[in-house]
């Protein structure tokens, strides 16, 4: 079969999340059973773009309002990721080095997709599937169906993934003017609640429809900010597969960011030689039991809840553990954070930054991750977690609810709890506090996390299946 996803990120040319890592990671798998894939995302300014060799596969232009934009399609020559990478440039528009966060998304991400669709349509090749990713390419359905000049792709199926139902696009109707000329009647398949909502167009108008994990489909069914009863309507062309990781890239025996490569057999010493970098450069205790958070600061990840929760740790359990968090985000949230460095010196650190390396050093280092999550689609953090020996203490919701069971259940390894509550989360901590001072058990938990296959061998299968449904 032939596919192409169209994403806003693929790892490692350009990542802001976890969308990145699943559109790095499923076309490799794809490929590795037998199907032909190619990926395109915009063409972001980042190390990847210098450090790599493209060629130009294609250029044309399109009129989006009142503007008038010339675009080039560029290949990476040497298929290195595992599948055809292409990137769109459009100069001035997309070739910038933050991947989301400016005054003029709705255009970028706009003129992205119709340049996209627009290229496709010129192309000889035609793929069997074109998958789309969260709702800066969700009006790519529609474009290939009601767009006049692209309606002869209109038999090309479509899937929409959702990674995160939060954010959909919005926009007010006067950017309808951007569409390439439409058919008009179709306008409903655009419209949301008065406004112009591309992931509930692309949830519409795509052949099926896929969240990244059972129990997140089961969610927005009754909390989706607004598309509640959408997803409720069109329930039939929806399913739910997990996510897998990447276990090439986060292998803690080959991770080439680890300074100290361990497997589940040295998961003991190597995990320690690790932690002690960690403790060393962050001014923390080595003996202590370390509690880690990586993420975006964001309220759906419930960061704005870590301050209180490590102090109240902190205070209430007399300093029995040392907490170090990495993530950027809200304004409030970092700036809280930096300011109690000063306060619990020795117990607490963090840096406010994004940063790739650090990340696999804490996952490697860390004895427990914590994820309070408000909404949590999938969650790759406590599957890198598990994998690198780090106990997840996961708030019961979406992907952290399939991937993670309590160790105090039959063939648990985790800390579960069930609200985002500072409450919940210091009993949680209180409990892997307890744990970590029962070291057998702690490395039995460990030892059996660390053999859990959570690859992508099964999930790029379960969409082969679905594309398969689709595909005569
Ligand atoms: P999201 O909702 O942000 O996509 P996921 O759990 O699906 O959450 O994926 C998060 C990915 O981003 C993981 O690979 C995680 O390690 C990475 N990540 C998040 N924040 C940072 C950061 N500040 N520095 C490095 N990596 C980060």
């Amino acid at each position: 079969m032939e596919i192409l996803h169209v994403s806003a990120e693929c790892y490692p040319a350009s990542k802001a999340g976890g969308l990145a890592d699943v559109v790095g990671a499923l076309p490799k798998y794809q490929e590795q059973l037998g199907h032909k894939t190619k990926v395109i995302t915009p063409m972001h300014k980042t190390k990847f773009l210098f450090d790599n060799k493209f060629d130009v596969v294609h250029k044309g232009e399109f009129g989006m309002g009142h503007m008038y934009f010339n675009y080039t399609i560029i290949k990476e020559q040497t298929d290195k990721l595992g599948f055809a990478f292409y990137m769109v440039d459009i100069h001035g528009l997309l070739d910038r080095e933050k991947i989301y966060g400016y005054g003029d998304d709705t255009e970028r991400f706009m003129a992205f997709q119709i340049a996209v669709v627009d290229w496709l349509s010129k192309w000889s090749y035609q793929p069997d599937i074109v998958h789309v990713h969260d709702h800066h390419t969700g009006l790519v359905p529609f474009m290939m169906q009601y767009c006049y000049a692209y309606q002869h792709l209109a038999h090309i199926k479509t899937v929409l993934t959702i990674h995160n139902g939060q954010y959909q696009g919005w926009m007010s109707w006067d950017k309808a003017a951007y569409l390439p000329s439409w058919n008009t009647w179709q306008w409903g398949k655009l419209d949301w609640n008065g406004d112009l909502n591309p992931l509930a167009s692309g949830i519409r108008c795509a052949w099926r429809v896929t969240t990244v994990s059972h129990s997140y489909l089961e969610e927005i069914k009754h909390n989706s900010k607004g598309l509640e009863a959408l997803f409720e309507y069109e329930k039939g062309k929806c399913s739910g597969i997990l996510n897998g990781i990447d276990n090439a890239v986060w292998d803690p025996l080959t991770d080439s960011y680890l300074d100290h490569n361990f497997n589940v057999e040295k998961v003991k010493e190597g995990k320690l030689e690790n932690k002690k970098k960690l403790c060393e450069k962050f001014n923390l205790d080595i003996d202590k039991p370390l509690f880690i958070f990586i993420g975006r600061l964001v309220h759906e990840k419930a960061a704005d809840l870590l301050p209180q929760v490590i102090s109240d740790s902190i205070y209430h359990m007399k300093g029995q553990m040392n907490f170090l968090v990495l993530g950027s985000g809200d304004y409030h949230v970092e700036r809280h954070l930096e300011y109690m460095k000063g306060e619990f010196m020795g117990y607490y650190n963090s840096q406010i930054a994004y940063n790739e390396k650090l990340s696999h050093d804490m996952y490697a280092g860390a004895d427990f991750l914590i994820m309070p999550s408000r909404v949590e689609p999938c969650g790759l953090n406590q599957m890198y977690a598990m994998r690198y020996g780090t106990v997840p203490v996961v708030r019961r919701t979406g992907g952290l609810r399939d991937t993670v069971i309590d160790f105090e259940e039959p063939g648990g390894y985790g800390i579960c709890f069930n609200d985002a509550s500072v409450w919940d989360v210091t009993y949680s901590i209180h409990r892997g506090v307890a744990l970590y001072n029962q070291p057998k058990r702690l490395h039995e938990v460990r030892t059996r996390m660390m053999k859990i296959d959570n690859s992508w061998e099964n999930s790029a299968s379960k969409y082969i299946d679905l594309y398969k449904q689709i595909v005569h």
